[in-house]
């Protein structure tokens, strides 16, 4: 008994606590849009806003500072489209950026009285997206975060009553009258004796379009009374001025609450009076009861008579007002989704017909209700198959009414990852070396890519200077662009033509792009038959198997582009070169410091001379020896005399007009601040990295060393062999993640397959 107790009390509890749906006066009302008019303000489109930004944290700009930024950054849509959801639905960069714009522009107030289309291919994931981005639409909507309020008339009985006596025996007799001409309903019966006993105080009418209670006010005295409303600050001023605050102004109450108002106008005689039985409630939003968020499938049938009433309220209210011609409690389905959403899950069978439909609607914002007129303001949405676009050639009345947005495959290399880890559980990445399973995924990706690119090529011109890295479609670039990474390898004038225009117009290709190639179903599929044929325990997926496991399929092998998996290889094969040489680097940057601090005083002095340099305070020697020294490093070991003189001379130019007296007198920086100093540094670095391989490509002992790493014999190996090979694999699995047997593995593929001979040009 207790237990079952507990069990009811604290039920009622939490039930309890979620009820905020008790209907407040229009003055508490006001007073809640006074303290925060744009929560207390807002329709469906600034509520859509509202939610992406309550859900979407803002985005993430990996280069945050750089002028040429686009805002194409990282939007965290999890909360959106993950959490919560039955299945979840993975945005990737390029539509997560679209949608959150998307909002923005909902909440300045352009591109309403439009449909929205989403357009994708089968196996994009697209009603599984509108599934879940209305489900928590409805759960924000009905929040205390999300919520916003309806107009809700409660008509006082005993005023209306009071009025006049004599006119409650008239309604008494029309009663009889009605009981006689029509078989009246039991129910109703009971509902109009209880009415006229007294039981309640008061009807209650809803509005059926779920108007906002400031459009009670009418439409000629609204701007004045909002004005009065608010002091002279800035919500008022936003107000006033944005375009997303047109609405407020321009809309009309529907036409049963008009029509109510100037009833009760006429009875009242006072728009104070009739303004004290106007309520506001929290709207409701049931995508199941279709309140709020209606969603049609293609499979669902138009309903003949699209006409609701409630004769209850009916009697109700025409008994109150005794004029049955006044108040038509009458409205569509439309009605329902007013201020909310309207959504076609595909535009194929009955929903053809319920765009032909809405053409009106969404052009007019009005349609009639037998001799009614009724206003929608709706959200529309839909989605859309590519190949049904010819649906809308065949309305071409409604075709600037349409906004497509495009929800293709994925095109982000990271999100398409996350899909599988989704999939298949976090622990995939366990079988898999380093990079690998993201080179998984940049083959998916590349079948969904246009294998010509315009804006690439104006980019990078010949795509020949980076065939160490990329494909000569530059497909492996702009994936990396299109996740948001400028890759290390470009060089600088690249980088710098990397411009915003440039960008912009690389980001547009994917308007294009993800329409075909595998799809996200079939990424699942080959991913499964991957892990399932090749992930063994104690070994690990290479690159060398899963290239040989798409080259095992004619079929895959068609879809990926020519000379795709060579260049992956390639840009691999450099990528783990670097981390290698990474893992064995280390230097001493004070030593680097001093000497290029030492080299930029000593070549401005003749050789022989004895100087003593400010920045470090060593006395140096001016002359060949100092200067040869540190050159072969930032020029070249095997640079000639003419060449490392030529170098020596632009230096000291350099230091002397630029770093000496621009940066450092003028701007008063310190020398290791300046660009000068900054371009050795770099070049010294570059210089030692490439020299580190030496000890394992020079030295047998190193690889055998490595494979007898974990075993007795590795205590056999020299000092300086053993420190050299314990370093290497503890930096790997420090600073790239690497296990010790994937540290192992992939520096024995490093020299085995003596990658470094393929970039020793660099
Ligand atoms: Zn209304």
């Amino acid at each position: 008994m207790n237990n079952i107790d507990s069990a009811l009390s604290h039920f009622d509890r939490q039930q309890g606590s979620q009820d905020r749906g008790a209907p407040i006066s229009f003055d508490a009302y006001l007073q809640r849009v006074v303290k925060d008019p744009e929560k207390g303000i807002r329709n469906i489109f600034q509520v859509f806003h509202d939610m992406v930004e309550h859900l979407v944290a803002p985005g993430v700009d990996e280069y945050a500072g750089d002028p040429e930024s686009i805002n194409f950054t990282d939007h965290d849509t999890s909360r959106l489209f993950v959490e919560g959801a039955d299945s979840p639905f993975f945005a990737d960069r390029l539509f997560s950026n679209r949608l959150v714009k998307l909002a923005e522009n909902f909440r300045h107030g352009s591109l309403q009285n439009k449909i929205y289309i989403f357009v994708g291919p089968h196996g994009c994931g697209k009603s599984t997206f509108l599934d879940n981005l209305l489900a928590k639409l409805e759960q924000y909507a009905n929040s205390e975060e999300g919520c916003t309020y309806e107009t809700l008339w409660r008509l006082d009985r005993k005023i209306l009553a009071s009025f006049s006596e004599q006119e409650s025996g008239k309604f008494l007799n029309r009663l009889s009258g009605l009981l006689d001409e029509y078989e009246f309903k039991q129910t109703d019966l009971i509902d109009a004796q209880q009415l006229m006993q007294g039981d309640e105080d008061y009807v209650e009418i809803p509005c059926p379009s779920h108007d906002s209670p400031l459009l009670m006010i009418p439409k000629e005295f609204r701007r004045a009374f909002i004005d009065d409303l608010f002091e002279n600050d800035q919500a008022k001023w936003k107000i006033f001025t944005e375009k997303q605050y047109d609405w407020l102004f321009n809309e009309p109450p529907c036409t049963i609450c008009n029509s109510l108002y100037q009833s009760l106008l006429e009875r009242l005689k006072s728009p104070t009076k009739v303004l004290e039985m106007l309520f506001a409630r929290p709207y409701r939003f049931n995508r199941r009861l279709g309140e709020g968020i209606s969603v049609y499938n293609p499979g669902d049938r138009i309903i003949k008579r699209n006409v609701l009433d409630n004769n209850m309220l009916q009697n109700r209210i025409d008994s109150l007002l005794r004029d049955s011609n006044r108040v038509h409690y009458l409205f569509s389905n439309f009605a329902k989704t007013n201020n909310g959403v309207y959504a076609l899950m595909d535009i194929k069978g009955h929903n053809v017909e319920r765009l032909h439909e809405l053409h009106n609607i969404i052009s007019e914002g009005v349609h009639k209700v037998e001799y009614i007129e009724e206003n929608v303001a709706s959200l529309f949405l839909a989605l859309m198959n590519p190949e049904d676009r010819v649906r809308l050639d065949e309305i071409p009345s409604l075709i600037d009414r349409i906004e497509l947005i495009n929800i293709p495959y994925v095109l982000d290399l990271r999100t398409e990852v996350e899909i599988y880890r989704n999939n298949f559980g976090r622990h995939i990445e366990d079988s898999f070396l380093p990079r690998v399973l993201h080179n998984f995924a940049r083959i998916i990706i590349s079948t969904r890519l246009s294998k010509d690119s315009p804006a690439m090529k104006e980019w990078i011109g010949d795509p020949e200077k980076y065939s160490s890295y990329c494909d000569s479609n530059l497909q492996l670039l702009k994936m990396e662009i299109y996740t948001g990474n400028i890759p290390e390898w470009l060089n600088e004038e690249d980088r710098k033509k990397l411009t915003a225009k440039c960008r912009r117009q690389i980001i547009a290709e994917s308007e294009t792009e993800g329409v075909d190639g595998f799809s996200g179903r079939d990424s699942i599929k080959i991913f499964r038959e991957l892990y399932g044929s090749k992930a063994r325990e104690g070994s690990l997926i290479d690159m060398k198997s899963l290239c040989s496991f798409f080259e095992s399929r004619e079929e895959w092998q068609e879809m990926i582009p020519d000379g795709f998996l060579d260049s992956l290889r390639r840009m691999y094969n450099y990528t783990i070169l670097q981390e290698v040489k990474e893992a064995l680097y280390y230097f001493n940057e004070e030593q680097i410091e001093k000497e290029i601090k030492n080299y930029l005083f000593a070549i401005n002095f003749e050789s022989g001379s004895q100087v003593v340099c400010p920045y470090t305070g060593d006395n140096l020697d001016v002359g060949e020896d100092l200067f040869t020294a540190i050159e072969r490093c930032l020029v070249s070991s095997s640079s000639d005399t003419q060449t490392r003189l030529r170098f020596r001379k632009s230096t000291q130019k350099q230091y002397a007009s630029q770093a000496l007296t621009q940066e450092l007198i003028l701007a008063g920086r310190t020398l290791e601040e300046t660009k000068l100093y900054h371009s050795l540094h770099e070049r010294y670095v570059h210089y030692l990295k490439e020299k580190v391989l030496d000890p394992i490509l020079k030295n047998d002992n190193f690889r055998r060393a490595i494979k007898d790493l974990e075993g007795e014999n590795f205590r056999t190996y020299d000092k300086k062999v053993r420190d050299d090979v314990t370093f290497l694999i503890t930096n790997l699995c420090e600073k790239f993640s690497y296990t010790r047997q994937g540290a192992r593995e992939v520096a024995l593929y490093l020299i085995d397959n003596k990658i470094s001979d393929d970039f020793s040009s660099e």
